[in-house]
């Protein structure tokens, strides 16, 4: 079943048109790669699909409904969870506190603190730890369980990679596979293309703010996406 539907989507910054007629769509259960070169409108399209951002054309429909108008809250509320670049945690609050404001901004669940803890084990002694003194790593893990907390019927990641060292970046994704793997509807903003293909179950390349390429991860080469990334070659597979 369809639980995304995003149909010819145009977004601004100002003057700048950062999405220009995008449209995709996602079946429930399916992880989709968001890859492109900086620039090319990732950040700017997920926070059209979570309300953060304003589009200035299009529409986007989830689990059926047409939720285009709809402010970011009520979108948390329908089960649509943003994690954002950057992280955006309340520095000065414990882990515990970042993830306790999150629940009840959602949907009614099974997510709870102690459900987040299994899923990151690396944030168990760390619960009472201010979220501002955790390592880039350990705050990317509050950032998703967060958003796990209002219980979302989709996830979207914005580079969870980025600042990371490799070894974070390993125990991040290490976390992500038992959720990428059971079931969970994921769109993710990912620079590194080969764990991007790796994870993900369709690929779709953005160049300054078109799609240029969407293909099945598993028929998709690195060459392929380069060419699009780069845009020398326009693409479908
Ligand atoms: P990155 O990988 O660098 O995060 P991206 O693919 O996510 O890139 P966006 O961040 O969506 O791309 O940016 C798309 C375009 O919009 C870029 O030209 C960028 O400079 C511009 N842009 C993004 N945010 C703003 C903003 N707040 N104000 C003005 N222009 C912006």
């Amino acid at each position: 079943m369809t639980i995304l539907s995003v149909e010819a989507l145009d977004a601004r910054h100002g003057l700048l048109q950062a999405v220009r007629g995008v449209s995709l769509a996602l079946a429930e259960g399916e992880t989709l790669a968001l890859v492109g070169a900086n620039g090319a409108g990732k950040t700017t399209l997920l926070r059209c699909i979570a309300g953060a951002h304003r589009a200035t054309a299009g529409r986007v429909t989830f689990a059926g409904d047409d939720v285009t108008a709809l402010p970011a809250h009520r979108r948390v509320q329908r089960g649509i969870a943003l994690v954002p670049e950057g992280r955006r945690l309340f520095a000065g609050m414990t882990v515990a506190d970042n993830l306790r404001a999150a629940a009840g901004r959602g949907r009614a669940g099974n997510w709870t603190l102690e459900r987040v803890m299994a899923t990151f084990p690396q944030l168990a002694p760390k619960l009472h730890a201010r979220a501002g003194d955790l390592s880039g790593g350990q705050q990317q893990a509050v950032a998703i369980g967060r958003a796990l907390m209002t219980n979302p019927r989709l996830l979207l990641l914005d580079e969870v990679s980025l600042g990371l060292s490799p070894v974070a970046v390993d125990a991040v994704y290490e976390s992500l596979r038992a959720l990428l793997g059971g079931g969970a509807t994921v769109v993710l903003v990912e620079q590194d293309l080969a764990r991007a293909l790796r994870v993900a179950d369709r690929v779709v390349c953005l160049l300054e703010g078109r799609v240029v390429y969407t293909g099945a991860a598993r028929d998709t080469t690195r060459e392929q996406v380069m060419a699009a990334y780069f845009g020398l070659r326009e693409g479908r597979a």
